[in-house]
């Protein structure tokens, strides 16, 4: 057990002081698993946690491919691509998670997300192909904890791509937030349609969509879980009232 303290461990900066399970073995978990807490908005009651210990946290080459532990964090993956020459992990440039969390997520920006040369996972059930996984556009249907990962190696780390990908991230909010709010509907930008519904900037409380990127919903200091979650639904009804689109979140939210 660890004890962790939400409201500053996730990038939003919301949740309350709870104890965590610590995994230390591959086995079946019942609570629910967190990661870097960089996609999460967490209630002041959540269910039991559950995060991966330090031992899977790892890289190494087996079989010509590359093993990652689930717990490995985007930046040491990125170092270690960058080190060996290995491309397909750029996009990891400033993206904020564990492997286990871009995994479930299928994380990535544009047409680059961790899906692309993912071989198979592991999880409390064995070794899963790829080919056996439903996944699309920030979703995936895994589920269970996700251990370990392979991927295929090929050479040529790309430094013009990383170039790209910190340029992009450089631009986005640094107030604490979870990411993108909601996920972009087929053909628009869920931020566009934020903005048309005149919810760009606008707050309650200390939460707001932010001034400059309105899908980023940010904490501008002490803001709480019922903030977030008011905001969260005037969207889905102004920008429904306004494009007759639903919105659906990205953000998880997590609660009893
Ligand atoms: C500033 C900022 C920018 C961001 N930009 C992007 C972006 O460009 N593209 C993008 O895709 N995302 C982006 N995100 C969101 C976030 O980086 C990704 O969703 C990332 O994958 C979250 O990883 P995590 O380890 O923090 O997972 P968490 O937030 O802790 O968890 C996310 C989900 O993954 C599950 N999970 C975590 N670990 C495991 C595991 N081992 N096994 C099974 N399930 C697990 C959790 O149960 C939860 O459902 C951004 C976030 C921030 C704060």
């Amino acid at each position: 057990m660890k004890t962790l303290n939400l409201a500053t461990y996730t990038s939003i900066k919301i949740g309350p002081v709870v104890d965590v399970q610590i995994i230390t073995e591959p086995l079946h978990v019942e609570h629910f698993i967190i990661g870097g807490g960089n996609n999460l908005l967490v209630s002041s009651n959540p269910p039991k946690l559950a995060m991966l210990g330090k031992v899977f946290d790892f890289l190494h080459i087996k079989n010509s491919l590359l093993h990652i532990g689930g717990a490995t964090p985007s930046g040491k993956i990125l170092s270690y691509a960058k080190k060996h020459n290995i491309k397909n992990f750029e996009l990891m440039q400033k993206l904020p998670g564990t492997l286990g969390g871009m995994i479930k997520m299928n994380a990535g920006l544009k047409e680059w997300e961790i899906f692309n040369h993912l071989i198979a996972i592991k999880t409390e059930y064995g070794w899963i192909e790829k080919k056996d996984i439903e996944f699309g556009y920030r979703h995936t249907n895994i589920n269970g904890t996700i251990y370990e990962a392979s991927f295929e190696i090929q050479n040529g780390f790309d430094n013009s791509l990383l170039e790209m990908f910190k340029n992009f991230r450089d631009n986005q909010p640094k107030l604490p937030s979870a990411g993108s709010c909601f996920k972009n509907p087929p053909n628009n930008f869920a931020g566009k349609l934020i903005d048309e519904a005149g919810l760009k900037g606008f707050k309650v409380g200390n939460m707001a969509f932010c001034e400059t990127h309105a899908n980023f919903l940010v904490n501008l200091g002490d803001g709480t879980f019922e903030e977030a979650m008011e905001l969260i639904e005037l969207a889905k009804k102004r920008v429904y009232e306004t494009s007759g689109i639903n919105l659906y979140l990205e953000i998880q939210v997590i609660k009893s």
